[in-house]
C-alpha cells in the first residue's frame, strides 16, 4: 500500500490505540470507543446517583414479541444496568391498543425516577409510531424522535444527539478525524439515520452531500468524497472502486446475511483500500446503546439541575 494514505493520528485517547487492517486502513474500533464511553458514564452516573440520592432511570417500553426487539430491549437492560442506570421494563402484548400505549407513556412522563424513554420499533402495524413518539415528554426523549428535539437540530441548542449519528461523531471524534472542511457523504435519508447524520456533519462543518436510492452515479459521488457513511441497509453497495484512498468510511448497515452480520460496505475489498473504515460487526451498533446510555444521563442531570 502506498504509505502516504496511511492514517497517523496523534493525540489519541487513553485507552484507544492505531489499528490497521493487512491492507492498511485504520480500523475505527466502534466496540472499543463504545466501552470506553459506557465507562465515563458509570463513574458520572455512579457519582451523581451519591449527589442526588438516586440513580438516573430509562424506561424501555415494547410492545408485541417480535424477537430481534426483545434481544434489543435485553441488551439495553443489561447496559443500563453495568452503567448505573436503573431500568424500567413495560411489556404491552401485541394487541394492545394505541391508548393503552399513550396512557403508559403518560403515566411513565410524571414518575421522578424515570429520565428516559425509549420505545422499542418497530410497533404493531395498528399503532401509529408517530403519535406514540409525539406522546413522549421532549424532556425525556433519549432516542431523540420527537419533532421538537428534532427541530433542535437545526439550531445549536440541542438537548439530546440521535444515538447512531452521534455515535458516528463520537468515533470520529475519539480517532482524532478531523470533519470540519472534509466533503462528506451520507448514503441514507432516513429520519433515524440520514437525515440527523447529515446535519450532524453539517454542524461540525462539512460540506455535505447526501445520497439515497435515486441518487444518479452513486459511485462518483462516493469517490468524491473524503468521508463516507453509508446507512442504506443493502449490503455490499459499495465496493473498493467507489472510494479514494484517502477515504474515511463509517458503515452503518447491519444486514443479516445467511447467518452473518454485515454492513452495507464489502469490507475486505475497501478495507485494502481507503484510509479509515468501520468494521460491522464491531463498528457503529455499539456506539448506538452507548449514547443512549449518555442521553439518559444527561436528561437526569437535566432534571436534577445539575
Ligand atoms: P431505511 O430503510 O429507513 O433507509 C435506507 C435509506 O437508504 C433510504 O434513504 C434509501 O433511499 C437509501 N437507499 C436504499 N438503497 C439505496 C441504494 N441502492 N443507493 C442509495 N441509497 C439507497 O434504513 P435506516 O436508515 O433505518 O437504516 C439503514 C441501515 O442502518 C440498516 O442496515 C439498519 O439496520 C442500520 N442501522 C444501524 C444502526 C446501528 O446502530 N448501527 C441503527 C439504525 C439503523 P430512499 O430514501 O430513496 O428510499
Amino acid at each position: 500500500m502506498s504509505t502516504d494514505r496511511k492514517l497517523n493520528p496523534v493525540n489519541l485517547p487513553a485507552g484507544i490505540e492505531a489499528e490497521y487492517t493487512p491492507g492498511g486502513a485504520l480500523i475505527l474500533d466502534g466496540k472499543l470507543c463504545a466501552k470506553l464511553l459506557r465507562e465515563e458514564v458509570r463513574l458520572e452516573a455512579q457519582h451523581l446517583t451519591d449527589v442526588v440520592g438516586r440513580s438516573p432511570g430509562l424506561a424501555v417500553i415494547q410492545v408485541g414479541e417480535d424477537p430481534a426487539s426483545s434481544i434489543y430491549v435485553n441488551n439495553k437492560k443489561r447496559a443500563c444496568e453495568a452503567a448505573n442506570i436503573r431500568s424500567f421494563s413495560y411489556h404491552l402484548s401485541e394487541d394492545a391498543t394505541l391508548k393503552d400505549v399513550l396512557d403508559l407513556i403518560e403515566s411513565i412522563n410524571n414518575t421522578p425516577e424515570v429520565d428516559g424513554i425509549l420505545v422499542q420499533l418497530p410497533l404493531p402495524k395498528h399503532i401509529s409510531e408517530q403519535l406514540v413518539i409525539n406522546a413522549i415528554d421532549p424532556g425525556k426523549d433519549v432516542d431523540c424522535f420527537h419533532p421538537l428535539n428534532v427541530a433542535a437540530l437545526f439550531g445549536r441548542n440541542q438537548k439530546f444527539l440521535p444515538c447512531t449519528p452521534a455515535g458516528v461523531m463520537e468515533i470520529l471524534r475519539r480517532y482524532r478525524i478531523d470533519v470540519a472542511g472534509k466533503k462528506a457523504l451520507v448514503i441514507g435519508r432516513s429520519n433515524i439515520v440520514g437525515k440527523p447524520m447529515a446535519l450532524l456533519l453539517l454542524a461540525a462543518n462539512a460540506t455535505v452531500t447526501v445520497a439515497h436510492s435515486k441518487t444518479v452515479d452513486l459511485s462518483s459521488a462516493c469517490r468524491n468524497a473524503d468521508i463516507v457513511v453509508v446507512a442504506a441497509g443493502q449490503p455490499g453497495l459499495v465496493g473498493a472502486d467507489d472510494f479514494n484512498e484517502r477515504a474515511v468510511v463509517i458503515d452503518v448497515g447491519i444486514n443479516r446475511v445467511g447467518r452473518k452480520v454485515v454492513g452495507d460496505v464489502d469490507f475486505k475489498s475497501v478495507a485494502d483500500k481507503v484510509a479509515a473504515i468501520t468494521p460491522v460487526p464491531g463498528g457503529v451498533g455499539p456506539m448506538t446503546i452507548a449514547m443512549l446510555l449518555r442521553n439518559t444521563l444527561t436528561a437526569f442531570k437535566e432534571h436534577n439541575d445539575l
